[in-house]
């Protein structure tokens, strides 16, 4: 069990104290996507900090594309961003915003730099700036543009945005101070010429700004008081504050990094998981495989459960992994407290009744769930023939009762809500192999105990043969290998694991199964939680995707 302590915001400190000085009145944050991906598990963590924080003090939170990359954008992002942001349950303030509906603003602005002689056109390519630029131990140089009228500039500026220019020869940057021990202060680079139709613009701008000088400005646009971000901004902030020093915004937002959301076995960057997704490793980028909030919605995984994950970790200075395990223990405790429950035999054995009769059906009453009534009762019938794990049985005899609690040969078993039985034989084919178990059941046993010289060994499930709804299960192991897959020199590929993937076909669910709905959670007895697939396909048989084991996997007690 994990202890779960309050964990640290150091943010939630600040904003309490800019609240009680009075520096800010009211909270605003927002989360900031690239449309370049699928969000996944690191994202969630900013997005419940984000709009959790402004939730807890009264503010608001505005969901905002940063779309200023039209070659890696797509509004397909855009639209799975929006889906996910809305499965986690929260509502931003107003309507979506993006980066492209300030990009006149933005410009306006770039001029009023050129003006007041604090950008410039410079004509260097892309290998002389960064030579110029200098390093961490040395200072850079100035570009022989740097000094140039500020008309000049702004005519020039005027036919990059107007497509007269080709792209790669000329940048708009900021004259700030090629010598400052800050590298990002080194003249850095405001607009690029890119020929490039932007997904929501169309042709209409031949130049789009970098991140930098977008990202800060947006905020001040929106009001935003917060601006939280991840720690590898941490050197921006510097210029980040410059641009707000230096133009007319209509408000000043402050930033706060805290450390990224790693995960080991786990990959969390957009970049790395396009890869996956185009060198088609996996079946997309909702593959219940993914760490993408998608991919774990379809394998069952529940926005409470992720929540509650995030809400768990300390917002902290410092980056870390975080062992999946304790994901893990999130998924369970949530789909534990609220999947129904449902019997499913995975590798189905026949179990004959012989005192039962053939026509015989009792269609048995059992609880949707152990300690929740609310979730009702189901109705699983019980016939002479049944289904029951292969691994359920033994005709060792000298297994031992504690270890093995489930059917051997000449001994008692409870079937869960059902009767006690006992095997009595089996029926070979002809390879041997065990195809059927003939027992018999101990009459008035449903419910009730059974005489006191019979100890069944344990409780197995089951399900009717005639009843049963065929189904396939899909089974998951990590993605990964290797704990940390991006640590190593070598190409995080090399740890993917090729076993990833179990399908299992034949195996035979409890006909209320047939009912599930997609993404629907059940804990199937004694093995695990399931839902059923988004990727229905019509006659075939019902596929269920398995989100996670139980904590005690049967497989640890199979001798
Ligand atoms: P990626 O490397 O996966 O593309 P990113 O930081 O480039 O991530 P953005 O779309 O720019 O992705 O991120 C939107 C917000 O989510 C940013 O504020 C970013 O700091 C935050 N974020 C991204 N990854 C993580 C993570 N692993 N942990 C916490 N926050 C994250
Ligand atoms: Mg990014």
């Amino acid at each position: 069990m994990i202890e779960l302590n309050k964990p640290i915001n150091f943010i939630q400190s600040i904003i309490s104290s800019d609240l009680a000085s009075g520096r800010v009145v009211e909270i605003v944050t927002r989360f900031p996507p690239e449309p370049n991906g699928y969000l996944h598990l690191g994202h969630a963590k900013s997005i419940c900090l984000n709009f959790d924080l402004a939730a807890a003090n009264g503010g608001r939170c505005n969901l905002r594309f940063d779309d200023t990359n039209p070659e890696t954008e797509s509004p397909d992002y855009v639209d799975a961003i929006i889906r996910d942001v809305q499965w986690l349950g929260y509502e931003w303030f107003g309507d979506v915003r993006y980066a492209s509906d300030y990009f006149e603003q933005l410009f306006g602005w770039a001029q009023f730099l050129i003006r007041h002689e604090k950008a410039y056109v410079c004509e260097l390519t892309s290998a002389q700036t960064r030579e110029y630029r200098g390093t961490l131990t040395t200072g850079g140089r100035d570009s022989p543009y740097r000094y140039r009228p500020a008309l000049e500039s702004l005519e020039l500026l005027d036919q990059m945005r107007s497509g007269q220019i080709d792209e790669g020869k000329m940048t708009l940057r900021a004259r700030i101070d090629m010598q400052s021990p800050n590298i990002n202060l080194r003249d850095p680079v405001l607009y690029r010429i890119k020929k490039y139709p932007h997904h929501r613009t169309g042709r209409v701008w031949s130049i789009y700004p970098s991140y930098d000088f977008a990202h800060g400005q947006e905020d001040a646009l929106e009001g935003v008081t917060h601006s939280i971000c991840t720690l590898e901004f941490a050197a921006n902030r510097a210029l980040y504050d410059w641009f707000i020093e230096n133009l007319p915004v209509p408000s000043t937002p402050k930033q706060f990094e805290f450390g990224r959301l790693n995960v080991n076995y786990m990959v969390t960057s957009k970049r790395k998981l396009k890869k996956l997704v185009d060198d088609r490793i996996v079946d997309g980028w909702d593959d219940p495989r993914m760490p993408t909030l998608s991919g774990m919605r379809r394998r069952g995984v529940t926005a409470r459960a992720i929540k509650n994950f995030c809400k768990s970790l300390a917002v902290a200075k410092t980056d870390g992994v975080v062992d999946i395990a304790q994901f893990e223990h999130f998924i369970r405790d949530d789909l534990n407290q609220h999947a129904k429950r449902g019997m499913c035999v995975i590798e189905p054995l026949k179990l004959s009744i012989t005192n039962y009769s053939g026509d015989r059906v009792e269609n048995l009453v059992i609880p949707c769930h152990p300690s929740r009534d609310d979730l009702g009762c189901r109705v699983v019938p019980f016939t002479a023939s049944l289904w029951i794990e292969r691994n359920d049985f033994s005709e060792n005899q000298a297994f031992s009762r504690k270890k093995f609690k489930r059917l051997v040969l000449g001994d008692y078993v409870r079937l869960r809500g059902a009767y006690v039985v006992r095997a009595d034989s089996v029926v070979r084919d002809a390879n041997g192999m065990i195809v059927e178990i003939r027992a018999s059941l101990v009459p008035g046993t449903v419910g009730k105990s059974p005489p006191d010289n019979i100890k069944p060994r344990g409780v197995i499930h089951w399900v009717s043969e005639q009843y049963s709804v065929d189904c396939c299960v899909n089974q998951y192991d990590r993605l990964f290998s290797h704990p940390l897959p991006e640590s190593g020199a070598e190409s995080f590929i090399k740890f993917i694991n090729l076993n990833s993937l179990k399908v299992i076909t034949g195996c035979k669910a409890e006909p209320e199964l047939a009912k599930a709905q997609i993404g629907e959670n059940f804990q199937f007895e004694r093995i695990g939680y399931f839902c059923v697939d988004n990727r229905q396909k019509e006659d075939d048989d019902l596929v269920f995707n398995c989100t996670i084991g139980l904590r005690d996997t049967w497989s640890n007690t199979k001798q």
